[in-house]
């Protein structure tokens, strides 16, 4: 029997970004994934061919960027000797919303990466159930290093080029590593300066002018509620178990917060550097000491008032976890880490940064029976609460913090039971990667179908 149209056209398809992205290992390791997810759900769904070619229309507009925006960053440092820095903003699609995405400050951050980080925005905004499109954007300026006035001029300089660019109905950023409240709000006083608009034109703003509660918590919290929810499904609990966070950042603390809240074992916290390892669990104490030390910028090396240990150059991932949250950056879980956490019988991994496993590392896991809570539903907590944000800066509300804490526990609840319904529909109930990237994309390719980009498919 002949292949199937649609199989070839998914071949081709995926040969496409190849040819034109042979560099980008993580833009063909998020699309790839996606494309041949959405694949498998053709053929088990026993779709005919017109819908396969809707499928397949969708595809094609999903996997190219609506705009790539690249400029240069002119600043002075302390010393008066002036940079140039890159700045980028990938507006990748905004058919659900205006959009939406966070800036990332690290000296690797290129337009590759932010690539697949603004596809993988567009997917897991649709999770949300908010209407945001998808979108990501930064600059190769490193903070680390820098001093305050030097880390603020920057700010201000990145946000007199980006401004051209944004604005609350066409495109409302976030932060993301290396910008928290303090950078958006250095951004936010520049934007207001130029445009002379007190408009909501970015997210992750301080309370005191517009900001959302909790949304700086708001990442972390969302990814225990969604690990919650998951052990549930597993006849389980999140109560006693020895669980491995990654990253000493904003979604690494709020992580480990809300873990310990629920009565976890958080033995790790890591940086660039190294893991800090305390087996008695970390203590809430030890917790604060290291959000107040990070908002001092120092490193988990430096601190001389932690008990446990910090080794460098070494991840959690080889210790024994019952759960592990990668919670730093992408691919930082590899196949090697993969296999030691098989070794170690771990029950999940759940994915607090963007794809932080490898795609090795997913196949092994998901071959070894370990449940994957995949970031794009996982971390939707934080972006959730930045569209919350949108509504009260649109209404010139503020709401309390527990009011905002409800919604977002409603909202993981909700991308936890599409997962799972999705999960059953193919026949795999706890595969939330699969599930996820399904359920998200039909909801794009409605919008997609409504806004008359493809062809209406005849339905068998
Ligand atoms: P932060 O800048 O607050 O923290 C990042 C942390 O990760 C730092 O401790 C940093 O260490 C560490 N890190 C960076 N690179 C590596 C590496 N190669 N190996 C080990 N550790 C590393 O960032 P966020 O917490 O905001 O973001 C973390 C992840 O979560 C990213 O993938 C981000 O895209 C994702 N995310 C963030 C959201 C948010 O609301 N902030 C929302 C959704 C996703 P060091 O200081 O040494 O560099």
């Amino acid at each position: 029997m002949s292949e199937p149209l649609y199989k070839k056209n998914i071949k081709q398809l995926i040969e496409k970004i190849d040819r034109e992205y042979p560099d980008n290992s993580q833009f063909k390791q998020a699309t790839h994934e996606l494309i041949n997810d959405i694949a498998a759900y053709i053929e088990q769904q026993e779709f005919n061919e017109s819908e396969q070619r809707y499928y397949l229309e969708v595809l094609r507009i999903l996997i190219e960027p609506d705009r790539v925006i690249q400029f240069r960053v002119d600043w002075e440092d302390d010393a008066g000797k002036f940079h140039s820095n890159r700045g980028f903003r990938v507006q990748f699609n905004n058919t659900l919303g205006p959009y939406k995405g966070g800036l990332r400050f690290t000296r690797n951050t290129n337009l590759d990466e932010l690539m697949f980080l603004g596809f993988e925005q567009v997917f897991k905004n649709s999770l949300t159930g908010l209407p945001m499109g998808g979108a990501k954007g930064g600059s190769d300026f490193e903070p680390h290093g820098r001093s305050e006035s030097e880390i603020r001029r920057f700010c201000q300089a990145f946000m007199t080029q980006l401004s051209h660019h944004i604005g609350p109905d066409r495109d409302i950023p976030a932060g993301d590593i290396g910008v928290g409240t303090r950078e958006i709000g250095y951004m936010f006083h520049q934007y207001k300066t130029i445009k002379n608009q007190f408009r909501g034109v970015l997210t992750g703003k301080h309370p005191v002018f517009g900001g959302s509660c909790i949304r700086e918590e708001a990442t972390g919290y969302g990814c225990v509620y969604f690990a919650e929810h998951m052990m549930e499904a597993l006849d389980n609990t999140l109560e006693g178990k020895k669980c491995g966070v990654s990253g000493a950042g904003n979604v690494a603390i709020y992580t480990a917060k809300k873990l310990i809240e629920k009565n976890s074992k958080v033995i790790t916290l890591s940086d660039s550097k190294g893991v800090y390892v305390n087996e008695d669990g970390i203590s809430n104490e030890e917790l604060d000491a290291i959000i107040q030390a990070r908002a001092k910028r120092i490193r988990l090396k430096d601190m001389k008032q932690l008990s446990g240990e910090y080794h460098k150059d070494k991840k959690p991932w080889h210790l024994k976890l019952d759960l592990a949250f990668p919670c730093a950056t992408q691919n930082e879980l590899d196949e090697e880490d993969a296999k030691s956490l098989v070794d170690n019988k771990a029950i999940a991994v759940i994915e607090g940064a963007n794809m932080p496993c490898t795609d090795g590392a997913i196949q092994l896991l998901e071959k070894k029976g370990v449940v994957m809570g995949p970031s794009k539903a996982v971390n939707a907590g934080g972006v959730a609460v930045s569209g919350l944000e949108i509504s009260q800066n649109r209404s010139r509300l503020s709401w309390e913090a527990d009011q905002v804490d409800e919604k977002l526990k409603a909202i993981m609840k909700n991308i936890h039971t599409t997962c799972i319904d999705y999960g059953e529909k193919i026949g795999d109930k706890t595969n939330y990667r699969k599930a996820a990237n399904i359920a998200s994309f039909i909801k794009v390719a409605k919008a997609i179908e409504f806004s008359g980009l493809v062809p209406l498919p005849e339905s068998h």
